[in-house]
C-alpha cells in the first residue's frame, strides 16, 4: 500500500478520549502521513458543535460588539482537550490570540468558524508529535468564492512536497484578497480530498462515527446493512438525494485522480467500511441495488398539451418561466403531450407558486396546468441495474403490493437510478419495502 491523507471528522474530535482514538488509528499504520480535522463537534445528543458557537461568537460580536461570553464555551471545550491529554502547550495564549482577532475588525463568519479546526488541528498536531500546515497557506479561492484548483494544487506540492507527518486544519483556504473562507458546512471532507489529490495519496480515507454508507436512511431502517463498494457516480446520485455521510462534492476533486475513498469509523476501526471507487471499476457483479435515498417535501407542476411533442421550443419555455424566479429544476419527466416540473416546494414561498403557474398558462398556453405537492422522492440507485431486466419490475410490483400509489416516475438515462414520487406520508413505507424486496429475501 501507499501514501493515505486521513480526514477526521466532528465526532472524533470531540474530546481526549477521542482524540486518543485518532492517535491510535494513525500511529497504527506510517502511511498515515497527512492528517485534516474538523473542529470538535457534539460530545452527546444534547451538546453544541464547536462550530455552531463560533458562528454565534461572530453574532454576538456584532450585535454586542465582543464575543466574550460564548467564546468561554469554546475556551473551556479546548483547555479541557489540552489538559485531559496532559499536553505541554500553551492553548491559553492561542485561545487569547483567537477571541481578539474575532473581536476584531479582520473578523467575519467565516473566520469566526474557520478556527474550531484551527484550534483542533495545532493541539491535534501537538499530541501526535507531527508538523501543523496552516489550510490557509494550501488552499486558495477566487474572487467569486470558488476553488482555485490549480494554485491550490500547486501550492499544496510546493508547501508539502518535502514534509512528513502533518496535520492541516479541514474546511478553510484564503481567498484573492487574502481574508479566511470556508466550504460549506461539512467541508473539511473537501479539504481531505484535496489535500490526498495534492500529495498523491493513495487512499484518501474519511473517518467518521459509522461504519460506512448504510444502503438506506438508518434512521427508518435501523438494521441498515453496509455498503461495501459503490462507484462515484452511485455516490453522487445517494447524496444528491440526501444520503450524508460524506459532503457531496468532496469526490470532485478525486475524479482526476481516480483515487478511492475508504469511509471508516473511528469507533469501530476493525470494520472494514464502504469504499468508494472511480466509475468503471464496478462494485460487486451480483449486486442490483447500491442503495436507496430519497427526501420529502418537492412539487410537481405537471403540464398537459396536445402535439406538445410538435411545438418547437415548448420545453425551453416552461423552463424559462422556472428560471426567471431564479429556481432549480430537480427533475423533468416527460411524456408525449405531458411534463412535469419537479421543484423543491422550499424554493416556493410567498406566492411564487401562483405567479409561475400564471406564467406558464400565458407562455406556453397548455390545455391543463396542476400543481401536486407534499411529494417525497426516492432514488433506488444501483449501477448493477443497467445490465439486467426487471428490476423497476420489482419496484413497482413491491409498492403495488404494498398499496403505495406512484406519482411520477424518472429513470435517468445511465440507467443507474430510478426515482419515483410518492406521497410524503408514504416515503417510510416506500423505502422499507424497496429495501425488504431487494435486500431482505
Ligand atoms: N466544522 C465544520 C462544520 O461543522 C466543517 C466540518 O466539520 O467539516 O460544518
Amino acid at each position: 500500500m501507499g501514501l493515505k491523507v486521513c480526514k477526521f471528522g466532528g465526532t472524533s474530535m470531540a474530546n481526549a478520549e477521542n482524540f486518543g482514538k485518532v492517535k491510535d488509528i494513525i500511529l497504527s499504520n506510517p502511511e498515515r502521513k497527512f492528517v485534516v480535522v474538523s473542529a470538535p463537534g457534539k460530545r452527546d445528543k444534547t451538546d453544541i458543535k464547536i462550530t455552531d458557537m463560533l458562528y454565534k461568537c461572530y453574532d454576538d460580536v456584532v450585535k454586542k460588539g465582543s464575543c466574550h461570553d460564548t467564546f468561554k464555551l469554546i475556551r473551556d471545550r479546548f483547555t479541557g482537550i489540552v489538559k485531559d491529554l496532559n499536553l505541554d502547550m500553551d492553548i491559553e495564549a492561542v485561545l487569547d490570540e483567537t477571541e481578539k482577532a474575532i473581536d476584531s475588525e479582520v473578523s467575519s463568519p467565516d473566520f469566526a468558524a474557520s478556527r474550531g479546526e484551527y484550534l483542533s488541528a495545532r493541539i491535534m498536531a501537538n499530541y501526535l508529535g507531527f508538523e501543523f500546515v496552516d489550510a490557509a497557506e494550501l488552499i486558495r479561492f477566487d474572487s467569486r468564492g470558488n476553488l482555485n484548483a490549480i494554485y491550490t494544487d500547486d501550492k499544496i506540492k510546493a508547501k508539502l512536497e518535502d514534509k512528513e507527518y502533518v496535520v492541516i486544519p479541514g474546511f478553510y483556504g484564503k481567498n484573492s484578497a487574502g481574508k479566511i473562507k470556508t466550504f460549506s458546512r461539512g467541508g473539511s471532507d473537501i479539504t481531505g480530498s484535496i489535500i490526498a489529490k495534492g500529495v498523491g495519496a493513495e487512499l484518501y480515507e474519511n473517518w467518521t462515527d459509522v461504519s460506512g454508507f448504510s444502503v438506506c436512511d438508518p434512521r427508518i431502517i435501523p438494521d441498515a446493512k453496509i455498503i461495501d463498494s459503490l462507484t462515484y457516480t452511485e455516490l453522487r446520485e445517494l447524496s444528491y438525494m440526501g444520503a450524508s455521510v460524506l459532503h457531496a462534492e468532496a469526490i470532485f476533486p478525486l475524479i482526476s485522480t481516480k483515487m478511492p475513498i475508504n469511509i471508516r469509523n473511528t469507533f469501530r476501526p476493525q470494520d472494514k467500511g464502504t469504499m468508494i471507487v472511480p466509475t468503471g471499476c464496478g462494485t460487486s457483479a451480483d449486486k442490483v441495488i447500491t442503495g436507496i435515498a430519497g427526501k420529502k417535501n418537492f412539487s410537481v407542476i405537471y403540464i398537459e398539451k396536445s402535439l406538445m411533442n410538435n411545438e418547437v421550443g415548448f420545453v425551453r419555455k416552461v423552463l424559462s418561466v422556472i428560471e426567471h424566479h431564479g429556481i432549480c429544476v430537480e427533475h423533468l419527466p416527460s411524456g408525449i403531450d405531458t411534463l412535469s416540473v419537479v421543484v423543491s416546494s422550499e424554493e416556493l414561498k410567498d406566492g411564487v407558486l401562483t405567479d409561475i403557474v400564471n406564467e406558464i398558462r400565458e407562455t406556453v398556453a397548455p390545455d391543463y396546468v396542476h400543481v401536486l405537492e407534499n411529494v417525497a422522492l426516492i432514488a433506488t440507485v444501483g449501477h448493477g441495474m443497467a445490465r439486467r431486466s426487471g428490476t423497476a419490475a420489482r419496484i413497482f410490483k413491491a409498492l403495488a403490493d404494498a398499496n403505495i400509489n406512484i406519482k411520477l416516475i424518472d429513470q435517468g438515462s445511465s440507467e443507474q437510478n430510478i426515482i419515483i414520487g410518492v406521497a410524503n406520508t408514504d416515503y417510510e413505507k416506500c423505502i422499507d419495502c424497496i429495501y425488504t424486496e431487494f435486500f431482505r429475501k
